[in-house]
């Protein structure tokens, strides 16, 4: 028996959002500044807004020793769990930017932080919406981080 997972996103030009997301995006540029990514080249910002109003920025963070490097998704959960552990994540806003300038489309996170923010949502029951902005002012808006991970091991299996 064939069977289909059917997920929803929006394509939005970043005029369509609201001054708090479009701040949330700004803040997602702003972290790109930070990112230490001398081997890839590929920049990346993200910023989660909180549920206290607050944003935690991240970028990523690679290291000589590859697996060692950090996305910047998974920067950014990190530092919000140590500065405010008990808040939700309402958003997440990623950003990227290429070293030479060039136009980039957005680009979704990468399997391994669709997990990590996908134990987030789970935690704190309330659904993180995604943005993906690109430097193109198109902006990819998804509701949920459910819908980036179609299959997902959420950890139920061990509550059989
Ligand atoms: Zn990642």
């Amino acid at each position: 028996m064939k069977k289909s997972i059917h997920i929803n996103f929006e394509v939005v030009h970043s005029g369509e959002l609201s001054d708090e997301i479009n701040a949330l995006i700004v803040a997602s540029e702003m972290a790109v500044i930070t990112s230490h990514a001398p081997y890839s080249k590929f920049h990346v910002g993200a910023a989660l807004l909180l549920d206290n109003g607050k944003i935690v920025k991240g970028s990523n963070q690679e290291n000589a020793s590859f697996p060692i490097g950090f996305c910047a998704e998974r920067t950014a959960l990190s530092g919000k769990i140590a500065v405010a552990p008990n808040a939700k994540v309402e958003a997440i806003a990623i950003s990227v930017l290429s070293e030479s300038g060039k136009i980039l489309p957005p680009i979704p996170p990468c399997g391994m932080c669709r997990q990590a923010l996908l134990e987030e949502e789970t935690k704190q029951n309330q659904p993180i919406k995604v943005y993906l902005s690109g430097n193109d002012q198109q902006v990819i808006v998804i509701d949920t981080i459910k819908d980036l991970l179609p299959f997902q091991f959420n950890g139920s299996i061990f509550n059989e």
